[in-house]
């Protein structure tokens, strides 16, 4: 049990994400968590909306995943990966072989998304090297993008939104396309991709690739954009010989409604980030594949190889969670739970566009967003969703949900009904 001075030890010693030190914000203790629900240390349960950040997607204390986990952990926890190998790593990897868009045939398995994204970003710059076009080393990314907290993927990341200004001394200089205007279902508009082609067109000489979140923009903006939109950049990467690496590490395994977001617009980037939702939320674990051509190239440069090598490479637990994962999703009717979560999430959070201080509510897959017109104040509004009993994380204005799949239709009904009427409170008493 953690008593009042073990919690006064996290307040004074360990940091939370983005967290002060001075005056942290309150932290609620959870003492175990299953299905949908986490269960606080007082005896309190929430139903998660955030699937701990889009990750848990087949909620918590899975037994099917718990089993692999126990199984895995008495052949072996950890070898290294560097002149040895072993069948979770070969099993993972065969399934990220045959899952993911066509063409992306190698893997390279890291300990986490932002790694991906630093992996993702080498293998860019080390193909053109190879290519004996050394110049070609800067990184294209779009406006309201977020890919992660390391030093190169935090120079990608919205030089602005991206949470990351003070860096900006700092970081690689990049460049940045302006953000896809919102809205899945439409049509582009006129020119729209104007800005895009000139920044091919004008620096192709010196970039390495474009890098986006394909579909959905996450954690910088929570922002839909149309599978056309995707189309044209692919083509337009094509055109100017820039590479093209798909940052799905919020969308895959299914959470826009294909298994890779890619799919919407019947693409294949040159390199895929996956991460988050790869062991089903159970431990760290990314992965970044590219092509056999790249893969070749780079093999066939001076280097000889490519120069990564994390120590923690291919865990054996978490490749064998993640294979668990994979295929605890794929004999499920996923496709279905995920369309009849975005239906559910559309029409319960609806209520939430008459509030006054509500700007936008829009829904995809399994993801919804309420957009307020003011940021949220988080120390007022997390105290009031958790004792009206579910957990969201607000950011910005955004009061945003991402549950697990197996969310039932009365759990979604429950969380937006709450959310909503709790919105309204929060915004009547503001
Ligand atoms: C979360 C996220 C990352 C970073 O992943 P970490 O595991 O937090 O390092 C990168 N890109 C996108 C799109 C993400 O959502």
């Amino acid at each position: 049990m953690l008593t009042d001075l073990d919690l006064a030890f996290d307040r004074q010693h360990l940091w939370h994400p983005y967290t002060s030190m001075l005056n942290p914000a309150p932290v609620f203790p959870v003492s175990h968590a299953q299905g949908v629900k986490l269960y606080l240390s007082d005896g309190r349960e929430l139903i998660d909306g955030m699937a701990s950040w889009w990750a848990a997607i087949h909620g918590y204390n899975h037994p099917k995943l718990n089993q692999a986990l126990v199984e895995q952990s008495q052949k072996m926890s950890h070898v290294m990966f560097g002149g040895l190998t072993h069948e979770p790593a070969i099993r993972l990897g065969q399934h990220l072989v045959a899952l993911s868009p066509a063409g992306l045939d190698k893997v390279f398995l890291c300990d986490s998304g932002s790694v991906a994204v630093e992996v993702a970003m080498k293998m860019a710059i080390q193909y053109w090297q190879a290519r004996g076009l050394p110049g070609k080393q800067r990184l294209l990314a779009l406006r309201q993008g977020y890919h992660g907290d390391t030093t190169g993927a935090m120079s990608v990341c919205d030089p602005v939104t991206g949470m990351h200004e003070l860096f900006s001394g700092v970081l690689m200089q990049q460049l940045f396309a302006p953000a896809p205007a919102t809205g899945f279902n439409r049509p582009l508009q006129p020119g729209e991709m104007e800005p895009l082609r000139a920044l091919l067109a004008n620096h192709q000489h010196e970039l390495a690739a474009l890098i986006l979140e394909p579909i959905v923009q996450g954690a910088g903006g929570m922002r839909f954009y149309p599978p056309a939109y995707l189309a044209e950049a692919r083509r337009l990467c094509d055109e100017f010989d820039v590479l093209l690496i798909a940052d799905e590490i919020a969308t895959g395994f299914g959470r826009t409604g294909k298994l890779f977001a890619c799919e919407h617009a019947a693409i294949s980037p040159d390199i895929l980030c996956v991460g988050k939702a790869l062991t089903g939320g159970y431990m760290t674990l990314a992965a970044t594949l590219t092509t056999t051509h790249i893969a070749e190239t780079i093999s066939a440069g001076g280097a000889g190889c490519f120069m990564h090598g994390p120590t923690f490479m291919a865990n054996p637990l978490a490749c064998a969670v993640a294979t668990a994962s994979i295929e605890l999703l794929l004999s499920q009717p996923w496709q279905q739970q995920v369309a009849q979560l975005e239906q559910q999430l559309s029409q319960g959070l609806a209520p939430a566009r008459q509030l006054n201080g509500v700007a936008e509510v829009r829904c995809l897959g399994a993801i919804g967003v309420i957009e307020l017109a003011q940021p949220v104040d988080n120390r007022r509004l997390q105290p009031m969703l958790v004792e009206a009993g579910i957990w969201l994380r607000p950011f910005g204005k955004l009061v945003y949900m991402m549950p697990p799949f197996c969310m039932t239709a009365a759990e979604v009904q429950q969380l937006t009904h709450t959310t909503c009427t709790v919105l309204q409170d929060y915004l009547a008493a503001g």
